[in-house]
């Protein structure tokens, strides 16, 4: 598999334009087969989302590293992850930045996530089962360096912008279930009021219910 994920890496996201190494030795690495249902496993490296059961899908790796390298983590950061799903995403931050904290709204994929990252040994996740479009609701948490939204709300939940700390960055698909734009909302530095966005592109995520 490692082979695989050398050339998932070479061919899906170093061609395509990610640059952040260490998003691409994170990517190289994390054994993104794991994350997939068993029947699944062999298409766990092609270049296209995974279906995890239940109308809800593992991310294409390119919009995963697209995400990841937009939060420009550098290690000490804490991050907040909405849609928890089978964890890979989870897995990828939580070796970039110092602590996670995801939310998952269905039960069912929390525990096989929470049980699967314990299980590869992860020891900086703080897990939830619950509705992530108030962010996360212990306020003692709050705010954090970046947040990254996996379902796609219509607008901006306020909440997710309010938990960012100054130069905090949020990275959300925002539009309904045929068109969605992928954006990148960097809180100012100075007063922490003001928000510059940017667009990366088109995007297709689950809605965020
Ligand atoms: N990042 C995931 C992909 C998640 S797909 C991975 O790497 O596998 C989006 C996830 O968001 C789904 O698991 C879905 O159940 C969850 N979700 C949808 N709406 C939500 C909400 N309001 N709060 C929390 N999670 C939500």
């Amino acid at each position: 598999m490692a082979d695989r994920r050398a050339r998932m890496v070479d061919e899906q996201l170093v061609r395509r334009g990610i640059r952040d190494k260490r998003v691409l030795d994170v990517m190289r690495r994390i054994e993104r087969h794991r994350f997939v249902p068993e029947a699944r496993s062999h298409i766990a490296y092609g270049d296209f989302p995974v279906a995890l059961g239940g109308g809800q899908t593992l991310s294409q790796p390119y919009i995963v590293a697209l995400m990841t390298e937009a939060l420009e983590l550098e290690g000490g950061e804490k991050v907040l992850e909405i849609g928890t799903g089978s964890g890979y995403q989870t897995a990828v931050l939580a070796v970039l930045a110092n602590t996670v904290c995801t939310v998952e709204i269905k039960l069912e994929l929390a525990c096989s996530a929470r049980a699967r990252l314990e299980e590869m040994g992860f020891e900086n996740l703080n897990f939830k089962v619950g509705d992530g479009k108030v962010g996360w609701a212990d306020e003692d948490d709050a705010p954090f360096d970046a947040i990254l939204c996996a379902a796609a709300p219509r607008l901006v939940p306020h909440e997710l912008r309010e938990q960012l700390a100054p130069t905090g960055r949020l990275v959300i698909p925002i539009g309904g279930t045929e068109e969605q734009q992928l954006e990148l909302h960097i809180r100012d530095a100075a007063s922490g009021s003001g928000f510059r966005v940017r667009r990366l592109g088109g995007v297709r995520f689950v809605p965020l219910v």
